[in-house]
Order: structure tokens, then C-alpha cells, then sequence
């Protein structure tokens, strides 16, 4: 039902480019010498403003014999290497929870470890997240003020809501069940890098104890969207650590232009359609 088509490597990231039985090609990056990103549609229909996974729009939900299918394939290539897997590629898998919650129980029971990033659509899948087990989630917040927000992911919930669940799910949850759940900052040259969005973010992201991944855009070729400078990047770094917040910084796999965050995408390869 799945074929792996082609593994296309450089010395950080292997990506992988699967075919459907219905002719679409999707990805999957393996990267930190132990991760599987893999993706949960074909296409995606959030079109978050820098991300080149939703720019052909959304064909359909994977099945979960599909997610499974792109860890199996990238294991059998990898010989075995593969002990965590990131639900983080093309698609909300959100939007496509059933499968997305039966392939999560499978790959916890082959022993592996499963993380899920998401923008929190929609907020009734968002809610149940917190009694799955997974072994930790990404939310995409990528703003402080609701308008930011909507700007660069259109199709969301509010912030305001995202956030009344976190604290209703997180208030009374030991440290160690918080630390599973991080709050995700993609900083874009000139839409959200401004101390207005910022302090807002880190007021809320403080007042939880969650950790921040601060992350490097990865410019996407048509898309009029820029990474912030490297010395704005660190200034932004140590401003949100001057709330006390843990933050993370984008490693060399994610912003590498093979596989890094928002470069996958459907069809790339595929005849008659160009290369995003
Ligand atoms: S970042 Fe994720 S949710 Fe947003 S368009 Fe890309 S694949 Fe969809």
C-alpha cells in the first residue's frame, strides 16, 4: 500500500519519498541518527504562511497502515535504527486523529518512543490529546497576539482557547507529565519577531512552566517569507530566557534544507509537477 520510491541523503538528514497505491508521493526525515518524522496526510489545508506542505492544498487523510508503513520501510532501509518517531510531517494529524491515535498505539508497541506536533486544530481532538500516551507534544504557537496568530496559520482555533485547555489540562499535572508538553515559536523576519508578540508569548509560556523551541524558519523557494538574522535570533533566545523559561534552539537537522521543519511536501518528484 505504500512504496518507498527514493532516499535522497546528505551528511545530517535522509529524506525519505514514499508513493501511495493511489499515486501520490509524500515524505518522511530521518534525522539525529534515531528519529523518524513522518507525515500523517497527503497535503494539508492549515496553509501556514512558510510551510511548503499545505502549498498544493490537501488530497486526503493517510490510514494507518500508511503511517506505519513509512516507519517500517525507513527501518527496514535503516537497518534498524530508527527508536523515535516524530509526527510532525506533512499534515495536522489532528485532523486525522483516529488513524493517528491507532498508529501511535502501534509504534508505542513496538517500543518506541512518539512525539506529535500540532497548531491544536481542532480544539475537540486538542483535548484529548493530554490522556494519550504519547511521549511528548509540540504546539505550534508561533505568536503572542491573536492577530499574529491567524496570520500565519489562517485555519486555527484562538489562542485564547489553546490556551484555556493547557491550563485546564496542566495546572494540577506533576513536573515531570509538563515537561511533555512544549510550546513551539517559529520566528519570521518582520511578522512575529516584535517584543509585543514576544512578551505576550513568554507571559503565558512562564506563567505554565512550559518549555519554548525557538525555531529557525526554513526559507521555502517562492514564498516571500525570511529566517530573522542569527544575532536577532540569539537576542530573542536570551530575551525569553529572561523569564525563567527552558528554551530550545532549532539543531543543525531541522533547519538544514533537506527535511528541515516546513520543507516537505506531496508530489515533489512527481511527473508534470514542478519541485517546490
Ligand atoms: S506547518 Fe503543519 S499544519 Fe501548518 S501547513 Fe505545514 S503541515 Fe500543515
Amino acid at each position: 500500500m505504500l512504496k518507498l520510491l527514493d532516499v535522497i541523503e546528505d551528511k545530517l538528514n535522509k529524506l525519505f519519498l514514499f508513493e501511495t497505491q493511489d499515486g501520490y508521493t509524500i515524505e518522511g526525515v530521518f534525522y539525529r541518527g534515531n528519529t523518524l518524522c513522518i507525515s500523517s496526510q497527503v497535503g494539508c489545508n492549515i496553509r501556514c504562511i512558510f510551510c511548503a506542505s499545505g502549498s498544493k492544498g490537501f488530497f486526503r487523510n493517510l490510514t494507518y497502515e500508511e503511517l506505519l508503513m513509512q516507519y517500517k520501510l525507513a527501518q527496514k532501509y535503516l537497518r534498524g535504527k530508527i527508536s523515535n518517531i516524530a509526527i510532525a510531517g506533512i499534515g495536522e494529524p489532528l485532523l486525522n486523529f483516529e488513524n493517528v491515535v491507532k498508529a501511535l498505539s502501534m509504534f508505542k508497541a513496538e517500543g518506541l518512543k512518539v512525539t506529535i506536533s500540532t497548531t491544536a486544530y481542532p480544539l475537540k481532538n486538542f483535548k484529548k490529546l493530554f490522556s494519550l500516551n504519547h511521549n511528548g507534544v509540540t504546539i505550534s504557537f508561533h505568536a503572542g497576539l491573536e492577530e499574529t496568530r491567524k496570520k500565519i496559520i489562517p485555519v486555527s482555533e484562538s489562542l485564547e482557547d489553546i490556551k484555556k485547555v493547557l491550563v485546564e489540562n496542566l495546572k494540577n499535572v506533576s513536573s515531570r507529565q509538563r515537561k511533555k508538553y512544549q510550546l513551539g515559536y517559529l520566528l519570521i523576519e518582520g511578522i512575529n519577531d516584535d517584543y509585543e508578540n514576544l512578551r505576550a508569548f513568554a507571559e503565558f509560556a512562564s506563567s505554565l512552566k512550559l518549555q519554548v523551541q525557538l525555531m529557525m524558519l526554513n526559507k521555502v523557494e517562492g514564498k516571500p517569507y525570511n529566517p530573522v538574522s542569527e544575532k536577532k535570533y540569539l537576542e530573542i533566545f536570551k530575551f525569553l530566557k529572561s523569564y525563567g523559561l527552558v528554551v530550545t534552539l532549532s539543531n543543525r537537522y531541522r533547519i538544514n534544507k533537506l527535511g528541515g521543519c516546513g520543507t516537505l511536501c506531496v508530489n515533489r518528484w512527481k511527473k508534470g509537477l514542478s519541485k517546490v
